[in-house]
Order: C-alpha cells, then sequence, then structure tokens
C-alpha cells in the first residue's frame, strides 16, 4: 500500500532530491506547498522556469546573470585593476557583503580536484587571460581554503605570474577546510585585507 496519494508521492520525491532536504523536510514542504492557492503555485513554478530560463552565464567572468555582461562588468564604477578568482557564484556574494571588494570577479565554477577527476580543463579558467590585456595589475585568488582550494590556487599561480600581473591569495583566517560562502563578513574582510603575494 503507498502511503501517499501519486501525486503527493512524487511532490515529495522531487522535493527530497534536493540538496539538505531529507524525506521528513520534504514531506513537511509538500503539505505546505498543497495548502498554497493555486495563484501562489503559479509564482512558485514560473519563479522556478524563470530562474533556469533567463540565468545565463556572464561572458565576461563567468557569474550567473540575466543580462550579459554581467552587472559587475558592465558598471564602470568597479575597479578594473584587480580581479577576484572565486570558485562560486556564491562566493561573489560572500565577497560583496564584505564591503570591501571594489574590483571585478572571476568565477571558476569549482576547484581542481585530481579526485573527482577534475582538471583545470573542466573549470572557466581559460576566458580569465583575456582578461589581464586590460589594465588588470592584481588578481586576488580566493579559493576555498581547503586542499582543492590550495592546489587551484598555486595553479593559477604558475599560469597567471608570467604574463606579468601581481597574483596574491586571501589570508588563511579563514576556518581551514571550510567554505568561503560560509566565513562571516568580518572574517573574509580580514583574509582579503591580509592578503599575501603568491
Ligand atoms: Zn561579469
Amino acid at each position: 500500500m503507498r502511503y501517499y496519494p501519486q501525486p503527493l508521492g512524487r511532490l515529495i520525491g522531487e522535493l527530497s532530491k534536493l540538496p539538505g532536504i531529507g524525506p521528513k523536510t520534504a514531506q513537511r514542504l509538500a503539505f505546505y506547498i498543497l495548502g498554497l492557492s493555486l495563484t501562489e503555485i503559479n509564482q512558485l513554478a514560473q519563479a522556478l522556469i524563470d530562474a533556469k530560463g533567463k540565468i545565463k552565464y556572464c561572458s565576461i567572468c563567468n557569474n550567473l546573470t540575466e543580462d550579459d555582461p554581467c552587472s559587475f562588468c558592465s558598471f564602470h564604477e568597479r575597479d578594473g585593476s584587480i580581479i577576484c578568482v572565486v570558485e562560486s557564484p556564491k562566493d561573489v556574494i560572500a565577497m560583496e557583503k564584505t564591503g570591501e571588494f571594489f574590483g571585478l570577479y572571476h568565477v571558476l565554477h569549482g576547484s581542481i580536484s585530481p579526485m573527482d577527476g577534475v582538471g583545470p580543463d573542466e573549470l572557466k579558467i581559460k576566458n580569465l587571460i583575456p582578461r589581464l590585456a586590460e589594465g588588470v595589475e592584481e588578481v586576488i585568488i580566493a579559493t576555498d581554503p581547503n586542499a582543492e582550494g590550495d592546489v587551484t590556487a598555486m595553479y593559477l599561480a604558475k599560469l597567471l605570474k608570467p604574463l606579468g600581473v601581481k597574483v596574491t591569495r586571501i589570508a588563511h583566517g579563514l576556518p581551514v577546510g571550510g567554505d568561503l560562502e560560509y566565513a562571516d563578513e568580518v572574517t573574509l574582510s580580514k583574509a582579503l585585507e591580509g592578503r599575501r603575494e603568491i
């Protein structure tokens, strides 16, 4: 015997595929959704479809954006002489929250991880190189403070330094093995301030 009518079971099944959502939470969310009005359900469904359909990668920095180039790359008040390299779009948000960085970004969409079969070619590194010709003086590498983040930073330093740009790495005031996006603003802005040339 099935516990739930089939459509409800299917909804719970889909929700439980989301990260951090276990079967109990999926069930709670499904019941909550069932309690919404049809208008609210439509808004939710449309938001999902729009997010997927309208969000793309910025062709310059690879950040998620509705318009290409993204608001960072097209905003002329940003300091174009510094590029901060991060692993994910969530890290851009973390850096922005410090209120201390006014340069541009470059999002790699991952980190080098030989164990998982992720090499430099799987990351969005290629379109970083032509950007350096546009008056970039410093590249700050703000990959996560873990083994993969360190390997990625070393790889980038080797690649970029011969091109005559200063390459720095944010300080390790960050919790080791942690995730940049979970660092609080004060820790992250201290790490940014204490960056060192590599
Ligand atoms: Zn951009």
